[in-house]
């Protein structure tokens, strides 16, 4: 069985590098923009656009030869067509009517999401990497590259890049190590409580920069707009918002690696996240009752990245051959995970469980990711020999 496998390293290019990579984005940023504009003329004149074949053609034997764009020799070729390919699909992507969510697609500008894509031709060595046309590239190696390396992106978030690289992994099909199962509650104070007794405090890194970016914030709007304070300034505030998602991200891989790790199946709620994120604002003419309470909490919640921590955990399974279970959310914060009494009662707080009925005391979080977990057992009661499960597990040895 062949996986795919992405890679994301932090590039440390000379400055030579570095003026070649600004230019291979802009050229291909300029490739998009003009094929943008061509095929929104068409579109408006009613004649029917070109795709990608004609796309290709039309740069190779036009742009490149004419003296306004024979610039366009100095990127990579291989990039270039990559960028009329992701051209060409975001076109057939807005026309389908099976996606009808995808718009139009927009014009790219300088420093929003910089990126290119070498298809093949990369190599590495120890903590280098061959891009054609930069040669090599040195790279924060924070772990291990595969073998067999499919293609490179190579792309800027603030004043950093990085390079994604997607490796080809032969793999023998192979049982998950371990047996258990384990249920997990992702809520706002404690990221992930799990039924096995272990938590993962989520990245609180947002609360930490929250000051320094919304003080770098007000700066930025004091600055006359364009201007190169101001162009500086805007970089300091996209750099502490990258650092905070890189923070996040680690802080959500961590977690996600280490349960997928020690568990074959996992069982998490079914949560709708872009709908509990919206309800608070209300719309323009009736605000929410309470806006200000809830979008704090609300914060939190993205904060917490619950939609990237799910999928984490399931491609990590993926892996493994593990697998992850959802289940309804309902009632899981009320009900007593040891006799089963569901009441509204039970719950003290937003950490303190207790039941009225048993007096059985546990904070809320470990005791709503028990019940998730026997709903798993319950969704999965046939067919599921193998796993063993238990609720009072002992935390396995790593
Ligand atoms: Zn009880």
């Amino acid at each position: 069985m062949i996986i795919r496998k992405g890679f994301k390293y932090r590039l440390e290019p000379s400055a030579a590098q570095r003026a070649d990579m600004v230019m291979f984005a802009g050229h291909n940023r300029a490739v998009w923009n003009k094929d943008l504009a061509l095929t929104k003329d068409r579109l408006e004149r009613k004649i029917p656009i070109s795709w990608y074949h004609e796309l290709n053609w039309n740069m190779t034997n036009f742009w490149k030869k004419s003296d306004e764009m024979n610039w366009l020799n100095d990127a990579p070729s291989q990039c270039l067509q990559q960028t009329l390919k992701q051209f060409d699909r975001a076109m057939r992507d807005c026309f389908d009517k099976n996606q009808p969510n995808k718009r139009m697609p927009r014009f790219k500008k300088k420093g929003v999401k910089d990126s290119f894509l070498f298809p093949q031709g990369i190599s590495f060595e120890g903590n280098r990497i061959k891009l054609p046309k930069l040669g090599w590239v040195k790279f924060r190696k924070s772990r291990d590259l595969e073998e067999k390396l499919k293609s490179a992106t190579v792309s800027r978030n603030g004043k950093h890049w990085f390079v994604s690289i997607l490796c080809e992994i032969e793999v023998a099909e192979p049982v998950h190590t371990s047996n258990t199962a384990v249920g997990i509650d992702r809520g706002v104070a404690i990221m992930a409580a799990c039924s096995d007794g272990r938590e993962y405090i989520g990245a609180k890194a947002f609360k930490k920069h929250e000051k320094k970016l919304a003080r770098a914030g007000r700066l930025l709007a004091r600055k006359v707009k364009f201007s190169n304070n101001w162009q500086k300034q805007k970089e300091k505030v996209q750099n502490i918002h990258s650092k905070i998602a890189n923070i996040r991200k680690d802080a959500l891989h961590k977690a996600s690696t280490d349960i997928s790790k020690n568990h074959a199946m996992i069982v998490m709620e079914k949560l709708g996240v872009s709908r509990m994120s919206k309800s608070a604002k209300g719309n323009s003419e009736k605000h929410g009752s309470n806006v200000k309470a809830k979008s704090g909490l609300n914060k939190s919640i993205l904060d917490a990245g619950w939609a990237m921590f799910a999928a984490m955990l399931e491609y990590k399974q993926a892996w493994l051959r593990g697998m992850v279970e959802y289940v309804p959310a309902a009632y899981t914060s009320q009900r007593c995970s040891e006799c089963g009494h569901t009441v509204k009662a039970n719950r003290l707080s937003q950490s303190k469980f207790q039941c009225v009925q048993c007096n059985h005391a546990e904070n809320a979080d470990f005791n709503a990711a028990k019940n998730i977990l026997a709903a798993g057992h319950a969704v999965l009661a046939c067919g599921v020999g193998a796993v063993v499960t238990t609720m009072k597990q002992e935390p396995l040895a790593v």
